[in-house]
Protein backbone atom coordinates (compact mmCIF):
# COMPACT_ATOMS: atom_id res chain seq x y z
CA UNK A 1 0.00 0.00 0.00
CA UNK A 2 1.10 3.68 -0.88
CA UNK A 3 2.16 5.70 2.02
CA UNK A 4 -0.11 8.53 2.51
CA UNK A 5 2.03 11.34 0.63
CA UNK A 6 2.07 15.09 2.01
CA UNK A 7 -0.92 17.11 0.97
CA UNK A 8 -0.56 19.90 -1.82
CA UNK A 9 -0.27 23.44 -0.03
CA UNK A 10 0.45 26.49 -1.04
CA UNK A 11 3.75 26.90 0.74
CA UNK A 12 6.47 28.35 -1.22
CA UNK A 13 9.09 28.38 1.34
CA UNK A 14 10.29 25.52 -0.12
CA UNK A 15 13.21 25.43 -2.29
CA UNK A 16 15.73 27.83 -1.38
CA UNK A 17 16.90 30.73 -3.78
CA UNK A 18 20.57 28.83 -4.32
CA UNK A 19 22.76 26.29 -2.19
CA UNK A 20 25.39 27.78 0.36
CA UNK A 21 28.63 28.53 -1.24
CA UNK A 22 30.55 28.24 1.38
CA UNK A 23 28.31 30.02 3.71
CA UNK A 24 29.96 33.64 2.36
CA UNK A 25 28.49 36.93 4.11
CA UNK A 26 26.61 38.91 2.22
CA UNK A 27 27.60 42.77 2.43
CA UNK A 28 24.93 44.34 1.09
CA UNK A 29 22.78 45.72 4.12
CA UNK A 30 25.63 45.73 6.24
CA UNK A 31 26.09 49.64 7.86
CA UNK A 32 29.32 50.68 8.06
CA UNK A 33 30.01 49.51 11.60
CA UNK A 34 29.02 46.09 10.39
CA UNK A 35 31.52 46.24 7.59
CA UNK A 36 33.94 46.73 9.42
CA UNK A 37 33.60 44.59 11.48
CA UNK A 38 33.43 41.76 8.84
CA UNK A 39 36.41 42.90 7.42
CA UNK A 40 37.99 42.45 10.50
CA UNK A 41 36.48 39.34 11.54
CA UNK A 42 37.83 38.03 8.14
CA UNK A 43 41.39 39.25 8.93
CA UNK A 44 41.66 42.90 7.95
CA UNK A 45 43.98 44.34 10.44
CA UNK A 46 42.38 46.92 12.88
CA UNK A 47 44.12 49.79 11.77
CA UNK A 48 43.01 49.53 8.24
CA UNK A 49 39.62 48.41 8.39
CA UNK A 50 37.70 51.99 8.65
CA UNK A 51 39.85 52.76 5.18
CA UNK A 52 39.14 49.39 3.94
CA UNK A 53 35.52 49.63 4.88
CA UNK A 54 34.73 53.01 3.00
CA UNK A 55 36.96 52.28 -0.19
CA UNK A 56 34.56 48.85 -0.50
CA UNK A 57 31.49 50.97 0.47
CA UNK A 58 32.09 53.18 -2.45
CA UNK A 59 32.88 50.46 -5.24
CA UNK A 60 29.38 48.72 -3.95
CA UNK A 61 27.18 51.74 -3.25
CA UNK A 62 28.60 55.12 -5.15
CA UNK A 63 29.59 52.46 -8.28
CA UNK A 64 27.57 49.94 -8.18
CA UNK A 65 30.48 47.41 -8.34
CA UNK A 66 29.31 44.02 -7.58
CA UNK A 67 32.74 42.02 -8.48
CA UNK A 68 35.75 42.06 -5.59
CA UNK A 69 38.37 41.73 -9.06
CA UNK A 70 37.40 45.39 -10.28
CA UNK A 71 37.93 47.18 -6.88
CA UNK A 72 40.94 48.35 -8.42
CA UNK A 73 42.32 50.26 -5.22
CA UNK A 74 42.51 47.32 -3.32
CA UNK A 75 45.83 45.02 -3.27
CA UNK A 76 44.98 41.78 -5.46
CA UNK A 77 45.62 39.55 -3.02
CA UNK A 78 43.42 41.38 -0.93
CA UNK A 79 40.38 41.47 -3.62
CA UNK A 80 41.01 37.68 -4.03
CA UNK A 81 40.82 37.12 0.13
CA UNK A 82 37.40 39.32 0.11
CA UNK A 83 36.12 36.94 -2.88
CA UNK A 84 36.45 34.01 -1.02
CA UNK A 85 34.82 35.30 1.99
CA UNK A 86 32.19 37.49 1.10
CA UNK A 87 29.66 38.39 -2.11
CA UNK A 88 27.62 41.37 -2.82
CA UNK A 89 23.75 40.14 -3.64
CA UNK A 90 21.01 41.23 -4.50
CA UNK A 91 17.88 39.33 -4.56
CA UNK A 92 16.72 37.79 -8.30
CA UNK A 93 14.63 39.49 -10.43
CA UNK A 94 12.02 36.52 -11.74
CA UNK A 95 9.74 38.84 -13.87
CA UNK A 96 9.81 42.69 -14.90
CA UNK A 97 6.86 44.29 -16.09
CA UNK A 98 6.38 47.67 -17.84
CA UNK A 99 2.87 49.91 -17.65
CA UNK A 100 2.00 51.69 -20.60
CA UNK A 101 2.14 54.70 -18.21
CA UNK A 102 6.25 53.84 -17.66
CA UNK A 103 5.64 52.62 -14.44
CA UNK A 104 7.95 49.21 -13.93
CA UNK A 105 7.40 46.50 -11.77
CA UNK A 106 9.29 44.08 -10.29
CA UNK A 107 9.23 40.44 -8.92
CA UNK A 108 11.74 39.77 -6.51
CA UNK A 109 12.63 35.96 -5.17
CA UNK A 110 14.69 36.23 -2.09
CA UNK A 111 16.06 33.41 0.00
CA UNK A 112 13.78 30.39 0.77
CA UNK A 113 11.83 31.36 -2.08
CA UNK A 114 9.96 33.80 -1.06
CA UNK A 115 9.07 36.70 -3.47
CA UNK A 116 8.07 40.40 -3.07
CA UNK A 117 7.27 43.19 -5.65
CA UNK A 118 9.40 46.67 -6.34
CA UNK A 119 7.52 49.16 -8.21
CA UNK A 120 9.58 52.45 -9.93
CA UNK A 121 6.87 55.07 -10.76
CA UNK A 122 8.58 57.75 -13.13
CA UNK A 123 7.36 61.32 -13.38
CA UNK A 124 8.13 64.83 -14.36
CA UNK A 125 11.80 65.78 -13.24
CA UNK A 126 11.81 62.83 -10.35
CA UNK A 127 11.19 59.20 -9.89
CA UNK A 128 9.97 57.33 -6.74
CA UNK A 129 10.66 53.68 -5.86
CA UNK A 130 8.48 51.82 -3.89
CA UNK A 131 10.05 49.58 -1.76
CA UNK A 132 8.63 46.66 0.39
CA UNK A 133 9.73 45.80 3.80
CA UNK A 134 7.86 41.85 4.29
CA UNK A 135 7.02 39.26 2.11
CA UNK A 136 3.24 40.00 2.41
CA UNK A 137 2.13 41.20 5.87
CA UNK A 138 0.59 39.99 9.05
CA UNK A 139 -1.85 42.47 9.33
CA UNK A 140 -5.48 42.38 7.45
CA UNK A 141 -6.49 45.16 6.01
CA UNK A 142 -10.00 44.40 4.46
CA UNK A 143 -9.06 46.58 1.13
CA UNK A 144 -5.31 45.67 0.47
CA UNK A 145 -4.61 42.41 -1.26
CA UNK A 146 -0.77 42.32 0.19
CA UNK A 147 -2.95 41.24 3.72
CA UNK A 148 -4.38 38.41 1.62
CA UNK A 149 -0.94 36.90 0.86
CA UNK A 150 -0.39 33.77 3.38
CA UNK A 151 3.34 33.50 3.37
CA UNK A 152 5.17 36.42 5.35
CA UNK A 153 8.79 36.85 6.36
CA UNK A 154 10.24 40.08 7.20
CA UNK A 155 12.66 40.88 4.59
CA UNK A 156 16.45 41.59 5.42
CA UNK A 157 18.53 44.78 5.37
CA UNK A 158 19.97 43.32 2.60
CA UNK A 159 16.76 42.32 0.96
CA UNK A 160 15.46 46.14 0.92
CA UNK A 161 18.91 47.61 0.03
CA UNK A 162 18.88 45.21 -2.59
CA UNK A 163 15.89 46.67 -4.12
CA UNK A 164 17.21 50.34 -4.63
CA UNK A 165 20.27 48.37 -6.02
CA UNK A 166 18.39 46.28 -8.35
CA UNK A 167 16.27 48.93 -9.58
CA UNK A 168 19.38 51.77 -10.39
CA UNK A 169 20.97 48.58 -12.42
CA UNK A 170 17.46 47.97 -14.78
CA UNK A 171 17.57 52.14 -15.07
CA UNK A 172 21.33 52.04 -15.40
CA UNK A 173 21.78 54.99 -13.24
CA UNK A 174 24.84 54.08 -11.48
CA UNK A 175 27.82 56.58 -12.26
CA UNK A 176 30.06 56.34 -14.90
CA UNK A 177 33.70 57.14 -14.12
CA UNK A 178 34.94 60.68 -14.89
CA UNK A 179 31.31 61.61 -15.40
CA UNK A 180 30.00 63.98 -13.13
CA UNK A 181 26.18 64.81 -11.69
CA UNK A 182 24.39 64.68 -14.31
CA UNK A 183 21.25 66.33 -13.66
CA UNK A 184 17.74 64.90 -12.02
CA UNK A 185 17.78 61.43 -10.97
CA UNK A 186 15.77 59.09 -12.10
CA UNK A 187 15.27 57.10 -8.46
CA UNK A 188 15.11 60.53 -6.74
CA UNK A 189 12.64 59.07 -3.82
CA UNK A 190 12.18 55.87 -1.85
CA UNK A 191 8.65 55.07 -0.29
CA UNK A 192 8.35 52.38 1.88
CA UNK A 193 4.77 51.71 0.97
CA UNK A 194 5.27 48.13 -1.11
CA UNK A 195 4.44 44.73 1.02
CA UNK A 196 4.41 44.78 4.83
CA UNK A 197 4.35 47.05 7.71
CA UNK A 198 7.61 48.75 7.69
CA UNK A 199 7.23 49.48 11.42
CA UNK A 200 6.97 45.62 11.97
CA UNK A 201 10.66 45.26 10.47
CA UNK A 202 11.90 47.73 12.40
CA UNK A 203 15.56 47.49 12.32
CA UNK A 204 16.18 46.04 8.91
CA UNK A 205 14.29 49.03 7.52
CA UNK A 206 16.11 51.35 9.73
CA UNK A 207 19.47 49.64 9.01
CA UNK A 208 18.61 49.88 5.29
CA UNK A 209 17.63 53.11 5.21
CA UNK A 210 20.90 53.95 6.62
CA UNK A 211 22.73 52.79 3.86
CA UNK A 212 20.50 54.69 1.64
CA UNK A 213 21.16 57.71 2.52
CA UNK A 214 24.98 57.43 3.20
CA UNK A 215 26.28 60.59 1.20
CA UNK A 216 29.45 58.39 0.17
CA UNK A 217 26.77 56.29 -1.73
CA UNK A 218 23.26 56.04 -2.84
CA UNK A 219 22.73 59.07 -1.23
CA UNK A 220 19.12 60.11 -1.19
CA UNK A 221 18.56 62.72 1.85
CA UNK A 222 16.31 61.90 4.67
CA UNK A 223 13.65 63.89 3.43
CA UNK A 224 13.35 61.79 0.29
CA UNK A 225 12.71 58.67 2.11
CA UNK A 226 9.01 58.26 2.91
CA UNK A 227 8.15 55.29 5.56
CA UNK A 228 4.36 54.65 5.71
CA UNK A 229 2.04 52.77 8.47
CA UNK A 230 -0.70 51.41 9.78
CA UNK A 231 -0.30 53.09 13.14
CA UNK A 232 2.12 50.99 15.35
CA UNK A 233 2.06 53.39 17.64
CA UNK A 234 4.80 52.37 20.14
CA UNK A 235 7.36 52.49 17.26
CA UNK A 236 6.04 55.71 15.02
CA UNK A 237 8.27 58.51 17.42
CA UNK A 238 11.80 55.82 16.54
CA UNK A 239 11.08 56.29 12.71
CA UNK A 240 11.91 60.16 13.03
CA UNK A 241 14.95 59.61 16.28
CA UNK A 242 17.09 56.79 14.63
CA UNK A 243 16.03 57.05 10.48
CA UNK A 244 14.98 60.81 10.38
CA UNK A 245 12.66 59.89 7.23
CA UNK A 246 9.52 61.03 6.56
CA UNK A 247 6.23 59.64 7.67
CA UNK A 248 3.02 58.74 6.35
CA UNK A 249 0.18 56.87 8.08
CA UNK A 250 -2.61 54.98 6.86
CA UNK A 251 -5.38 56.61 8.17
CA UNK A 252 -8.62 56.31 6.24
CA UNK A 253 -11.08 56.18 8.29
CA UNK A 254 -12.76 58.48 11.07
CA UNK A 255 -14.29 56.94 13.72
CA UNK A 256 -13.14 53.67 15.48
CA UNK A 257 -16.14 51.58 13.88
CA UNK A 258 -15.46 51.79 10.39
CA UNK A 259 -11.53 51.84 11.08
CA UNK A 260 -11.65 48.57 13.02
CA UNK A 261 -13.12 46.82 9.74
CA UNK A 262 -10.64 48.87 7.57
CA UNK A 263 -7.34 48.44 9.33
CA UNK A 264 -7.78 46.28 12.40
CA UNK A 265 -5.04 47.14 14.03
CA UNK A 266 -7.26 49.86 15.20
CA UNK A 267 -8.54 47.71 17.74
CA UNK A 268 -4.84 47.44 18.98
CA UNK A 269 -4.34 50.94 19.30
CA UNK A 270 -7.15 52.86 18.28
CA UNK A 271 -7.52 56.52 16.14
CA UNK A 272 -7.03 58.44 19.77
CA UNK A 273 -4.05 56.68 20.55
CA UNK A 274 -2.64 56.84 16.65
CA UNK A 275 -3.29 60.61 17.03
CA UNK A 276 -1.77 61.01 20.46
CA UNK A 277 1.42 59.38 19.17
CA UNK A 278 1.43 61.72 15.98
CA UNK A 279 1.23 65.15 17.77
CA UNK A 280 3.98 63.49 20.19
CA UNK A 281 6.41 63.52 16.97
CA UNK A 282 9.46 64.49 17.62
CA UNK A 283 10.06 66.11 14.00
CA UNK A 284 6.91 67.74 13.46
CA UNK A 285 7.13 70.81 12.01
CA UNK A 286 5.26 72.94 8.57
CA UNK A 287 8.41 72.07 6.78
CA UNK A 288 7.80 68.61 7.92
CA UNK A 289 4.53 67.61 7.91
CA UNK A 290 2.95 64.05 8.19
CA UNK A 291 1.24 62.96 5.16
CA UNK A 292 -2.34 61.01 6.20
CA UNK A 293 -3.09 58.30 3.70
CA UNK A 294 -6.97 57.73 2.78
CA UNK A 295 -8.16 55.34 0.68
CA UNK A 296 -11.25 56.99 -1.12
CA UNK A 297 -13.92 53.67 -0.27
CA UNK A 298 -17.37 54.03 -2.17
CA UNK A 299 -19.68 54.73 0.53
CA UNK A 300 -18.08 53.18 3.24
CA UNK A 301 -15.26 56.09 4.29
CA UNK A 302 -16.49 58.69 1.46
CA UNK A 303 -18.91 61.26 2.65
CA UNK A 304 -18.91 64.79 3.69
CA UNK A 305 -19.27 64.40 7.19
CA UNK A 306 -16.42 61.98 7.18
CA UNK A 307 -14.11 64.74 5.30
CA UNK A 308 -15.32 66.99 7.95
CA UNK A 309 -14.25 64.68 11.12
CA UNK A 310 -11.17 64.02 9.08
CA UNK A 311 -10.26 67.49 9.73
CA UNK A 312 -11.44 68.05 13.27
CA UNK A 313 -9.37 64.77 14.20
CA UNK A 314 -5.94 66.04 12.82
CA UNK A 315 -6.68 69.66 13.90
CA UNK A 316 -3.15 70.65 15.20
CA UNK A 317 -1.25 67.92 13.37
CA UNK A 318 0.78 70.07 10.55
CA UNK A 319 -0.24 67.34 7.79
CA UNK A 320 -1.38 66.50 4.40
CA UNK A 321 -3.81 64.40 3.55
CA UNK A 322 -3.15 61.87 0.45
CA UNK A 323 -6.64 60.55 -1.02
CA UNK A 324 -5.83 57.93 -2.58
CA UNK A 325 -9.08 56.50 -5.11
CA UNK A 326 -9.34 52.59 -4.27
CA UNK A 327 -7.36 50.05 -6.26
CA UNK A 328 -9.91 47.31 -7.22
CA UNK A 329 -8.15 44.15 -7.04
CA UNK A 330 -9.62 40.51 -8.17
CA UNK A 331 -12.29 39.71 -5.45
CA UNK A 332 -11.52 42.77 -3.37
CA UNK A 333 -14.90 43.74 -1.51
CA UNK A 334 -15.12 47.43 -2.33
CA UNK A 335 -15.23 49.42 -5.09
CA UNK A 336 -13.78 53.26 -5.79
CA UNK A 337 -15.57 56.20 -4.71
CA UNK A 338 -16.95 58.00 -7.60
CA UNK A 339 -14.79 60.79 -9.29
CA UNK A 340 -16.85 63.81 -8.15
CA UNK A 341 -17.17 62.25 -4.78
CA UNK A 342 -13.19 62.06 -4.18
CA UNK A 343 -13.40 65.80 -5.37
CA UNK A 344 -15.84 66.82 -2.82
CA UNK A 345 -14.33 65.49 -0.26
CA UNK A 346 -10.86 66.57 -0.89
CA UNK A 347 -12.58 70.28 -1.72
CA UNK A 348 -13.82 70.05 2.01
CA UNK A 349 -10.06 69.11 3.58
CA UNK A 350 -8.25 71.70 1.21
CA UNK A 351 -10.65 74.25 2.53
CA UNK A 352 -9.97 73.43 6.26
CA UNK A 353 -6.43 74.51 5.00
CA UNK A 354 -4.89 71.19 4.61
CA UNK A 355 -3.13 70.05 1.12
CA UNK A 356 -5.49 67.03 -0.22
CA UNK A 357 -3.87 65.78 -3.00
CA UNK A 358 -5.68 63.16 -5.20
CA UNK A 359 -3.16 60.33 -6.21
CA UNK A 360 -3.55 59.46 -9.46
CA UNK A 361 -3.60 55.34 -9.99
CA UNK A 362 -0.33 54.46 -11.98
CA UNK A 363 0.67 51.00 -13.38
CA UNK A 364 -3.05 49.48 -12.99
CA UNK A 365 -2.57 47.43 -16.11
CA UNK A 366 0.57 45.59 -14.17
CA UNK A 367 -1.39 45.40 -11.01
CA UNK A 368 1.54 47.53 -9.47
CA UNK A 369 -1.06 50.17 -8.02
CA UNK A 370 -1.15 50.56 -4.18
CA UNK A 371 -2.73 48.13 -2.30
CA UNK A 372 -2.41 45.60 -5.64
CA UNK A 373 0.76 43.98 -4.92
CA UNK A 374 1.06 40.37 -4.04
CA UNK A 375 3.48 38.22 -5.62
CA UNK A 376 2.11 36.72 -9.14
CA UNK A 377 3.11 33.47 -8.86
CA UNK A 378 1.44 33.49 -5.85
CA UNK A 379 -1.86 34.61 -7.88
CA UNK A 380 -1.34 32.13 -10.54
CA UNK A 381 -1.39 29.34 -7.98
CA UNK A 382 -4.59 30.32 -6.47
CA UNK A 383 -6.05 30.08 -10.13
CA UNK A 384 -4.33 26.88 -10.58
CA UNK A 385 -5.44 24.89 -7.19
CA UNK A 386 -7.69 22.23 -8.07
CA UNK A 387 -11.29 22.69 -6.21
CA UNK A 388 -10.74 21.17 -2.94
CA UNK A 389 -7.34 21.52 -2.79
CA UNK A 390 -6.91 22.85 0.99
CA UNK A 391 -6.13 26.46 1.23
N1 LIG B 1 1.81 48.65 5.47
C1 LIG B 1 2.02 50.03 5.29
C2 LIG B 1 2.68 50.39 3.98
C3 LIG B 1 2.24 49.65 2.73
S1 LIG B 1 0.70 50.03 2.01
C4 LIG B 1 0.71 50.77 5.44
O1 LIG B 1 -0.33 50.13 5.48
O2 LIG B 1 0.74 51.99 5.58
C5 LIG B 1 0.84 51.65 1.25
C6 LIG B 1 -0.51 52.39 1.20
O3 LIG B 1 -1.41 51.81 0.25
C7 LIG B 1 -1.23 52.36 2.53
O4 LIG B 1 -1.77 53.62 2.83
C8 LIG B 1 -2.34 51.36 2.25
O5 LIG B 1 -3.38 51.50 3.16
C9 LIG B 1 -2.70 51.69 0.84
N2 LIG B 1 -3.48 50.66 0.16
C10 LIG B 1 -3.53 49.35 0.44
N3 LIG B 1 -4.36 48.72 -0.41
C11 LIG B 1 -4.86 49.65 -1.23
C12 LIG B 1 -5.76 49.61 -2.34
N4 LIG B 1 -6.26 48.47 -2.78
N5 LIG B 1 -6.05 50.77 -2.98
C13 LIG B 1 -5.48 51.94 -2.57
N6 LIG B 1 -4.62 52.03 -1.55
C14 LIG B 1 -4.31 50.90 -0.87
FE1 LIG C 1 -0.30 45.38 5.53
FE2 LIG C 1 -0.32 47.97 4.83
FE3 LIG C 1 -1.69 46.14 3.37
FE4 LIG C 1 -2.53 46.79 5.81
S1 LIG C 1 -2.40 48.16 4.01
S2 LIG C 1 -2.36 44.70 4.99
S3 LIG C 1 -0.59 47.12 6.90
S4 LIG C 1 0.52 46.25 3.62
Amino acid sequence: MNTPTAPVTQDVLTIPRRLPEGGRTNLVGLTREALRAALIDAGTPERQAKMRAGQIWQWIYHWGVRDFAAMTNLAKDYRALLAERFEIALPEVVARQVSADGTRKYLLRVAGGGEVETVYIPEEGRGTLCVSSQIGCTLTCSFCHTGTQKLVRNLTAAEIVGQVMLARDDLDEWPQPGQGATGDRLISNVVLMGMGEPLYNFEAVRDAMRVVMDGEGIALGRRRITLSTSGVVPEIARAATEIGCQLAVSLHATTDEVRDLLVPINRKWNIAALLGALREYPRLSNSERITFEYVMLKDVNDSDADARRLVRLIAGIPAKINLIPFNEWPGAPYRRSDWERIEAFADIVHKAGYASPIRTPRGEDIMAACGQLKSASERARRVRAPAGSPA
